[in-house]
């Protein structure tokens, strides 16, 4: 048996990066950023106004009130291109171009023009700088602004649009291929007859794989059979970059999934981890390089076994810099149990308490088949092996579902 830790370390040296491609600006959100992204401008591109008012020498403001000729209007899209002389004003909106010879902005609520608008009277004085933002103190034209290997979220897509990314290079979507093992299962349409079940975990391995980015293909419910089921798996290899198997991983007779990736001549990286749920979990390659998961059976140790190492290799076949789990640190509220040799991953929710400490609370649930408890659980509490029990209010690693 190896460690959670080893097979993660195990799945992310197995796994390299999907070849990129160009998506448009639209269409790349939730995508894994492939290249750095420059900024091929200034930010501002001129100094900016931050206030509507009147752009001003602030020396010449120092006596207010004053009154200053308006010599022009500078709005955003339409500067004045003039330079501003002692004793002027330039009417002036926010984000517009501030003018040559002006160091300041009065607001607009401490002014009123007289005149006919050909004079303004300052009621305050204005210290130089205020209200203006400098070229380029955002950002430097050529400097970088994001690093390849992030996921693209909404408010990098607005960095991406200011800096003309109307394309941008981002991770290929591996294609995964879910397939259920198990002569027990139905289709979800379909009625359960005697000693059946309807297969849940292709639904859940798919949902779990959209999350990470992937392009799901769905495969036929396999039976357990050696010799179909080694078929549909090189089928399956042939246009799938990652399978994940569920079903079949376990010692009993009709655990076939091993049995068919070995006649597939696959090489297995890992097939026992010191892991509770999710023991017999298999990792593998095809000779044609398609991943394999072999995930077990039972619904609760899919979701922790897909989200320890399938989202792993999904993130990192994408580009993702650190695809591995990150865990947080909880506080506890009610005791769990650990085990002797394995890492339990135990089902809980996350809250924060008033003193704005993370807090979580273990849920109640049957073992790794309680599937309908587990729908609760936003977190995996981490009890390492060889732990008896874990008092409450002691310190745990958690792991946030997706
Ligand atoms: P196995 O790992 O094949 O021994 O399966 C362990 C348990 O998980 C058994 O009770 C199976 O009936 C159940 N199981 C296996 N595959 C699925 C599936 N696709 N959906 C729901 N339950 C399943
Ligand atoms: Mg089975």
């Amino acid at each position: 048996m190896i460690s959670v830790a080893e097979a993660i370390q195990i799945v992310r040296q197995q796994t390299r990066p999907l070849p990129a491609e160009r998506v448009k600006l639209e269409t790349a959100l939730n995508r894994v950023l492939a290249e750095d992204v420059v900024a091929d401008s200034d930010l501002p591109p001129f100094d900016r106004s931050q206030m509507d008012g009147y752009a001003v020498r602030a020396e010449d403001t120092a006596a207010a009130p004053v009154r200053l000729r308006i010599a022009g209007e500078s709005a955003a899209g339409r500067g004045w291109h003039h330079e501003l002389k002692e004793g002027e004003a330039v009417r002036i909106m926010t984000g517009a171009p501030v003018p040559a010879g002006a160091d300041s902005v009065q607001q607009v609520e401490l002014a009123h023009e007289l005149k006919d608008g050909t004079v303004v009277e300052l009621l305050e004085s204005v210290d130089a700088g205020r209200s203006i933002v400098k070229r380029a103190s955002e950002i430097k034209a050529g400097e970088t602004v994001l690093q390849g290997g992030v996921v693209i979220n909404a408010a990098m897509m607005a960095v991406l649009a200011a800096f003309g990314y109307a394309e941008v290079a981002v991770g290929q979507r591996p294609r995964v291929g879910v397939l259920a093992t198990g002569t027990e299962l139905v289709a979800v349409h379909e009625k359960p007859g005697q000693d059946q079940i309807r297969d849940s975990n292709n639904y859940s391995i798919a949902a779990y794989a959209q999350l990470t980015g992937a392009a799901i293909e769905s495969l036929p419910l396999a039976r357990d059979e050696t010799s179909v089921l080694k078929k549909q798996i090189a089928t399956a290899a042939k246009q799938c970059n990652v399978i994940v198997t569920s079903g079949g991983v376990s010692m009993g007779v009709y655990d076939v999934t091993k049995a068919a990736l070995k006649e597939l001549d696959a090489e297995i990286f890992f097939e026992r981890i010191a892991l509770r749920p999710g023991k017999p979990t298999v990792f593998a390659r095809l000779p044609n390089g398609t991943l394999v998961f072999g995930l077990p059976g039972n619904p609760v140790s899919v979701a922790v076994t897909f989200n320890l190492f399938a989202r792993t290799a999904l993130l990192a076949l994408q580009g993702v810099t650190e695809p591995a789990p990150k865990y947080e640190t909880a506080l506890l509220a009610r005791s769990v149990k650990g085990n002797v040799e394995r890492e339990s991953y135990l089902p809980a929710q996350l809250t924060t308490n008033d003193d704005g400490e993370l807090i979580a609370f273990p849920l109640k649930w049957g073992g790794s088949s309680d599937f309908v408890a587990f729908a609760l659980t936003t977190a995996l509490v981490v009890v390492p092996a060889g732990t008896r029990t874990v008092e409450p209010n002691s310190l745990v690693r958690v792991l946030r579902l997706p």
